[in-house]
């Protein structure tokens, strides 16, 4: 991959800035054809979608389906139909927690891991004390790591519903969701995985990986903001209810009641996000034009970097490694297993603080409980730094970190 052709491409990473931005999971930048597709919609096309009869109104239409179909294909979907668009990974999930959910009765039970993002965690922790659930923890080792036997355990004759992340936004560790679908189809229970972290980074397969929900966000995959995606199977996803009521979702309206459209115009009230939609499929024909394997290689390379200059730093933890993990004794892949995402704290300074001497040496972080506060308290701390990665950085950015974070103990005071 040429990286300096590719960064030449996203207006916020040239242009001079000397910015190394590594708060990747958090929202990803946004390259030229992504922008000038939403621009482009806007002036070429822009009009309500899926209700006006007249030619421009048709023209939103059909990019807006072109959009989901682009996404169909991304993920491997059967169907069109079974991709609905939301605003994010958030949106979908909560989505699946009231309509799926509302199928629930006292008793049943929710399996989740402890490695949840708030965001696949609280929909279902509120869905349980609106039906009287019972939600069952998945735990995870010192490493982070699910077994088969941690998850088989959190599983019952009772067990309805599993929800799982592909990938853990704060340990980059990634689940073996297609032996963890099966096992809780086994159990007669759905599988709702969380992929806010994967879409983006790695090739993902509804089908091969056997789940029958799948939530993520555009604008993590480089996409705008605002748009996220559903994938639902196709036969749930009809006897579910609608979650949002409005227009453009029903058939018929009566004073009396209401029949729902067909899917997945039935979970998509009111006027949808055209211009989202399109940049978001912009945004999967850029990763097809840069190539996704690319993609996938080089920011394994990075992740391996990135975990060798990070073990290597005197007084640094990464998170869910193991204690103490000096640079020679990194083994190599440990890093690329990781798919870019380490968590850390440094002995005796704040997380806030190391992001904050990063910052003014012109890097990006993320610091804080990262939004997966039951895992942090597993874990044993209660905040962390965060580095992640995606494939438009540069080893020089890593390295540039690596001698920033060498001398954050210094200037906090330390002697060394
Ligand atoms: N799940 C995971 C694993 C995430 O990392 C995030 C975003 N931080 C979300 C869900 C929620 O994504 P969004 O804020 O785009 O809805």
């Amino acid at each position: 991959m040429d990286v300096k052709a590719v960064r030449r491409d996203f207006p916020l990473l040239s242009g001079g800035s000397s910015l190394a931005y590594l708060d990747n999971a958090a929202t990803a930048q946004k390259p030229e054809a992504v922008l000038r597709a939403i621009r482009d919609f806007y002036e070429t096309s822009n009009a309500n979608p899926l209700r006006g009869l007249y030619a421009l109104s048709q023209r939103a239409t059909d990019a807006y389906e072109e959009a989901r179909e682009a996404v169909r294909d991304f993920i491997g979907a059967g169907s069109a139909e079974e991709i609905i668009f939301t605003r994010n990974a958030t949106e979908s999930l909560n989505l699946v927690a009231y309509s799926y959910g509302s199928l629930l009765q006292a008793g049943d039970e929710i399996a989740v891991s402890v490695t949840e993002h708030h965001s696949n965690l609280l929909p279902w922790q509120q869905l349980a004390g609106r039906t009287g659930a019972v939600l069952r923890w998945i735990e995870c080792d010192a490493a982070g790591i699910i077994t088969e036997d941690a998850f088989r355990s959190a599983l019952s004759e009772r067990t309805r519903l599993v929800a799982m992340a592909q990938v853990s936004n704060v340990l980059g560790r990634e689940n073996d969701i297609r032996t963890f679908a099966r096992i809780a189809h086994e159990a007669g229970a759905v599988f709702v995985c969380d992929g806010a972290q994967s879409v983006p980074h790695m090739p993902v397969d509804v089908r091969a990986l056997g789940v029958d929900f799948l939530a993520f966000s555009g604008h993590k995959m480089c996409g705008p903001m605002g748009i996220g995606v559903l994938y639902g199977r196709r036969e749930l996803l009809e006897k579910m209810p609608p979650f949002l009521f409005g227009g453009e979702m029903i058939e018929y309206v009566t004073r009396e009641g209401a029949t729902w459209a067909e899917l997945p115009h039935k979970f998509e009230a009111g006027t949808v996000n055209a211009a989202g939609a399109v940049g978001l499929k912009a945004a999967i024909d850029y990763y097809r034009a840069v190539g996704f394997d690319e993609i996938v290689r080089r920011e394994e390379a990075l992740s391996e970097l990135a975990y060798r200059t990070l073990a290597g730093i005197p007084h640094l933890r990464i998170l869910g490694a193991p204690e103490g993990a000096e640079d020679s004794a990194v083994r190599e892949g440990a890093g690329a297993e990781r798919h870019g995402i380490f968590s850390f704290t440094l002995d005796g300074v704040h997380p806030h603080d190391i992001a904050e001497i990063l910052s003014a040496d012109g890097i990006a972080v993320r610091a804080g409980h990262h939004c997966a506060q039951v895992l942090l308290q597993h874990l044993g701390v209660s905040s962390a730094a965060r580095v992640s990665l995606a494939f438009y950085n540069t080893e020089e950015e890593i390295l540039r970190l690596g001698e920033s974070l060498r001398s954050v103990r210094r200037r906090m005071g330390y002697a060394e």
